[in-house]
């Protein structure tokens, strides 16, 4: 154990409304000020939950990311600000948290947590706040944290639903007690694909953060071995238990003894599942020559709305059975959505139904607007 850090006049200024807690108090914020927590991802999850810790005194937090910041993050991450636009988001975390407060001691990790880095990132902390927007990483941070016999504070977001728990305890299950394996690729959306509400982060990133001070401290009951289920249209929370899986891969056999990436959710998909890819370019080209195509925009409603190429016809891919009912499966179709994902399944989805040539937009709507329309929406 190391010696717990004293605080200076400073500090106890600073902390006062802990410091008279008495569940907290003087020794509860020299826990909080000895604490080191490695925070997994700087985004939606990440910025409150780093805002908070901060704020609440942690003595030392690792930022883990490798974005820079976009103008499309900041409808709900909150840690960064306009003028970050283009920098790092671990850079501009670091000029808030200072600011936030200076006696936090910062370590910024520039890069992607991978196999190869994730276990000793892991052990050199006391407890792990995971604000990862991919399955990949979320099993690496599971696993190693398994492995090195540190909390996993988990959460996720999606649309209007998010999840959190404490994973990955001497006595409480783990996140692959819950999932034993990842979606495949390509099965779930990602955040980018399926849009979040801009809250939704900000409520579970502070549960992460609550979890972690509770964590520190040793105040109340973690979410360990229960998941806490929120649903904000409803605002409805509930807990469902969670029981440790004896025959789960990390924590139970622990048949799962070094780290390993698995397959990226968010990413394309493996290329032999792939669905032939034609570039905006020749898209245009074809359509410009009048060529006998039929281009289905796969998005929801309300992407459409917000723009489309030329000519298509919106089929979601959430009832893409009943919008193609009325096509010629002997006509070529070109199906694209936002960046290029939910078109591979929809062009999977129509091949299997009996489609002879399907090909995907690459890069989705996106890339068409950046390389030749730049009146379609960025978004
Ligand atoms: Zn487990």
């Amino acid at each position: 154990m190391r010696p717990l850090p004293t605080l200076d006049r400073d500090e106890i200024q600073r902390y006062g409304r802990h410091l008279v807690l008495p569940e907290v108090g003087m020794a509860g914020q020299r826990r909080i000020k000895g604490a080191r927590i490695l925070l997994v991802g700087a985004g939606g999850l990440g910025s409150p939950a780093a805002l908070y810790l901060a704020a609440a005194g942690v003595g030392h937090i690792t930022l883990v990311d490798f974005d820079v910041v976009e103008v499309t993050n900041l409808q709900r991450q909150v840690l960064h600000g306009t003028k970050d636009v283009g920098r790092p988001k671990t850079e501009s975390a670091r000029d808030r948290l200072r600011d936030l407060n200076p006696h936090v001691s910062l370590t910024l990790h520039d890069g992607r947590l991978d196999a190869g880095n994730a276990l000793g990132l892991v052990r050199d902390h006391d407890l792990v706040v995971d604000g990862a927007d991919n399955f990949a990483t979320r099993y690496l941070v599971n696993d190693a944290c398994v492995l090195a016999g540190r909390p996993d504070v988990h959460a996720s977001i999606y649309r209007f639903d998010g999840q959190a728990s404490v994973f990955a305890t001497a006595d409480g299950p783990c996140y692959r007690c819950l999932h034993p394996s990842p979606p495949l690729p390509g099965e779930v959306p990602s955040c980018a694909e399926g849009g979040v509400l801009g809250v939704l982060p900000g409520l579970l990133g502070t549960i992460q953060a609550t979890e972690a001070l509770k964590l520190v401290t040793g105040v109340g009951q973690p979410l360990v071995g229960r998941l806490l289920l929120v649903d904000a249209l409803s605002m409805r929370f509930r807990t469902v238990t969670v029981r440790k899986d004896p025959g789960c891969p990390a924590c139970g056999t622990r048949t799962i003894r070094e780290l390993r990436e698995e397959a990226f959710a968010c990413e394309p998909i493996a290329s032999g599942d792939r669905v032939p890819e034609i570039t905006p370019l020749e898209l245009a080209e074809r359509i410009g020559r009048g060529d006998a195509l039929t281009i289905l925009d796969v998005r929801e409603p309300a992407e459409w709305e917000l723009g489309r190429l030329p000519g298509a016809r919106l089929a979601p891919l959430s009832r893409l059975g009943e919008e193609i009912a009325g096509l010629d499966p002997a006509r070529e179709v070109v199906a694209y959505c936002r960046s290029g994902v939910r078109s591979q399944t929809a062009g999977r989805l129509l091949l299997a139904a009996g489609f002879v040539r399907v090909v995907s937009l690459a890069g989705g709507i996106l890339r068409y607007g950046a390389e030749l329309d730049p009146s379609l929406p960025r978004y």
